[in-house]
C-alpha cells in the first residue's frame, strides 16, 4: 500500500471535514456497515483514513478513492452535489444549493410558500436550460 502525501491527506480532509454528514455507497471491508448507512465524519488521520461515526455504532474508516460515500446536506439530508453553498449560520458549513437559496431568501424576509414558489421556479428553469 502506498501512503498518501501530505497534500493528498489535506485534500481528503477538505473533502470530508469533521462533522460532515455522509451516506455509505460501498466499502471494501467485510465488517462494513450496510450500503445506505449514514454517519458523521470524526476526523481524517495522517495516512488519509476518514474515521466516521456510523449510525449503526461502527466507527470503521473509509479510504477515499477505494470506498464510496456521498456527502449529505446537514440541513435537508439530500446528497451534496455540484457546488455546495456555505451556510450563512457560520460561513463554514457546506450545504446544498437549494438550502443556500432558502437561507438567503429567509434573510431577505421571504418565507413559507413564497420561498417554495421561488425554489420551484428555479428548479423548472434549471430543467429547461
Ligand atoms: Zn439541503
Amino acid at each position: 500500500m502506498r501512503f498518501p502525501s501530505r497534500e493528498e491527506v489535506a485534500a481528503v480532509r477538505a473533502k470530508y471535514p469533521a462533522g460532515a454528514k455522509v451516506r455509505l455507497i460501498s466499502m471494501q471491508d467485510p465488517q462494513a456497515p450496510p450500503a445506505g448507512t449514514t454517519g458523521t465524519v470524526i476526523n481524517t488521520d495522517d495516512i488519509g483514513t476518514v474515521h466516521i461515526a456510523w449510525s449503526n455504532g461502527s466507527t470503521l474508516g473509509i479510504i477515499d478513492g477505494v470506498d464510496r460515500v456521498v456527502r449529505l446536506c446537514p440541513i435537508c439530508g439530500e446528497p451534496l452535489t455540484g457546488h455546495p453553498a456555505l451556510s450563512r449560520a457560520d460561513n463554514t458549513t457546506q450545504i446544498c444549493a437549494e438550502c443556500g437559496i432558502r437561507e438567503a431568501l429567509s434573510a431577505a424576509g421571504i418565507t413559507g410558500s413564497d420561498q417554495d414558489e421561488i425554489i420551484e421556479a428555479i428548479r423548472n428553469r434549471s430543467v429547461s436550460d
